[in-house]
């Protein structure tokens, strides 16, 4: 199943026939909008083509046994259907959320929007999901573990397929010198998939006058991933997108008698979040008005509230518990498959696992209500926190959950950032993109959409490219 030996020997490759490859990369990326904000340039996250740099990159795809890419692919059907059933349980969403609301503002914020949904007895008909289920491959237990599923604002959807295409052309041009079949670096579709079920969520809603609006930050150097969701929407589907901050929609929107969702004078049939994820979205009031607008509208949300919540860290951690998962898949099949996926995950309520990890805490990872990456708690910060909440017996300790360590294999790689290429021992984290989408009772998609392998230096403990931590990659079947 898996070979031991390295697929290619990094060290052997000379700098000179290293330099070439990075030059044709490069080369590739500014010709194919695999690009981004260069930060060195002001304008670069608010006007396109102004100050554009390559996005960093892996300069070759990481090689990643099948039979997990399989299992990775498999479940993310279950996983969409998953977030699909949880989102339709408030009182579950409510229940499980309930000490972490006291503990944590943020989460407390999105759930008010949930109950005034609930209040208003607010239908969702028309359910679109488009998700990131993010694994890593513990090397010690040889299984797919699942780091996280990701609900709202998955990234690079558009540079999953780029960044695949990428390798698979610097194979196909030296792939005999490197001993490497482009066969090898499987097809990924994410960009077309994720466009596709936005374009049917908005023939479902039919109104061919209405626009897909696209929410973002008012400053966003990764807008070049969004914008080739937009562009195949328009150029395949001849759909017009918009993109606006939670403030302009704050200002330019307005929700009429019939639900229809105004803003800067067109109706809007699918609102896909690519802000709103994290606290730094909601600088003032304004921001929050924006959200509960849009939530009270009839527009196709891409998330709902209820799916939003659904991808919390909390909810992922709550179904781990036995017997939780059952409630909400009927097949027993499906249920093992998703199970063998989950690491261990606790709350941090039970006093077992806090004395263990006092004891070893670089076996887990505690992770906050958050988003984006950056904001994880590790190693001996780790054990400091928990003696605080102990000795404090504070009620913060509700805004986190802790999660085994996954160890994934080591390897040596080459990253590339900002023309420069850098030799370092990597980690990968295999993100499967899942595109979900219902009317009423009717489910119109439910499919695994492409994917995207991220690799980060080992020495990181984060993760998330747009962080500063990882670089785009993809995957080399072994
Ligand atoms: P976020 O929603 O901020 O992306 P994640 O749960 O994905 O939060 O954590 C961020 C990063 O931290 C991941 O990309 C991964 O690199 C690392 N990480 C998270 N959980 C684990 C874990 N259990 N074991 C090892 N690394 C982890
Ligand atoms: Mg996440
Ligand atoms: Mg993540």
């Amino acid at each position: 199943m898996e070979s031991e030996k390295p697929m290619f020997q990094v060290e052997n490759f000379d700098d000179e026939f290293v330099q070439k490859l990075v030059y044709d990369a490069l080369v590739w990326c500014s010709l194919h909008g695999l690009v981004v904000g260069d930060k060195a340039y002001q304008k670069s996250g608010t006007v396109p083509g102004v100050g554009m740099t390559h996005a960093p990159i892996a300069l070759l795809p990481t090689p990643f046994p099948e039979s997990f890419f399989k299992q990775a692919c498999e479940v993310a059907p279950l996983f969409n259907e998953l977030v699909d059933r949880v989102s339709l349980d408030a009182k579950f969403i409510q229940d499980s959320l309930s000490r972490t609301k006291k503990a944590d503002i943020f989460t407390s914020r999105l759930l008010d929007i949930h109950s005034k949904m609930l209040e208003s007895n607010k239908k969702e008909d028309i359910r679109l999901g488009l998700h990131r289920s993010d694994y890593m491959l513990d090397e010690e237990t040889k299984s797919l573990l699942q780091i996280e599923m990701n609900t709202i604002s998955c990234s690079f959807p558009g540079f999953g397929r780029l960044v695949t295409e990428l390798h698979q052309s610097l194979l196909r041009s030296h792939g005999d010198h490197l001993g490497l079949d482009s066969e090898r670096v499987p097809k990924n579709t994410s960009t077309s998939q994720f466009a596709d079920a936005m374009a049917k969520a908005w023939l479902e809603y039919n109104n061919p006058r209405a626009v897909v609006m696209v929410v973002v930050q008012p400053d966003e150097r990764n807008m070049y991933d969004q914008h080739w969701l937009s562009s195949v929407l328009r150029e395949k589907h001849n759909i017009v997108t918009i993109r606006k901050s939670l403030a302009q929609v704050e200002k330019e929107g307005s929700v009429q008698e019939d639900g229809t969702l105004i803003v800067d004078g067109q109706a809007v049939s699918v609102v896909y979040y690519r802000s709103g994820y994290t606290p730094r979205d909601y600088p003032s009031e304004l921001e929050w008005d924006a959200r509960l607008l849009i939530e009270q509208s009839s527009a196709v949300k891409c998330p709902s509230i209820a799916y939003h919540l659904a991808g919390t860290k909390k909810i992922q951690q709550e179904l781990a518990k036995p017997g939780v998962l059952e409630r909400f898949m009927d097949n027993k099949d499906d249920v093992t498959k998703l199970r063998k996926c989950f690491a261990g995950l606790w709350s941090l309520d039970d006093p077992e696992i806090i004395k263990k990890a006092i004891e070893k805490p670089e076996l887990f990872v505690m992770k906050p209500q958050r988003e984006g990456g950056g904001n994880n708690i590790y190693g001996d910060d780790v054990r400091e926190n928990l003696l605080r909440f102990q000795k404090e017996g504070e009620e913060e300790n509700a805004a986190y959950i802790l999660m085994q360590r996954i160890f994934p294999k080591v390897s040596n790689v080459f990253l590339v950032r900002e023309g420069v290429y850098h030799k370092d021992q990597a980690i990968s984290e295999l993100g499967i993109y899942g595109a979900y989408l219902r009317n009423k009772e009717k489910v119109i998609i439910n499919e695994q959409s492409g994917y995207l392998m991220r690799t980060k230096v080992s020495s990181s403990d984060e993760g998330g490219v747009a962080a500063g931590f990882a670089v785009l990659d993809s995957i080399y079947l072994n």
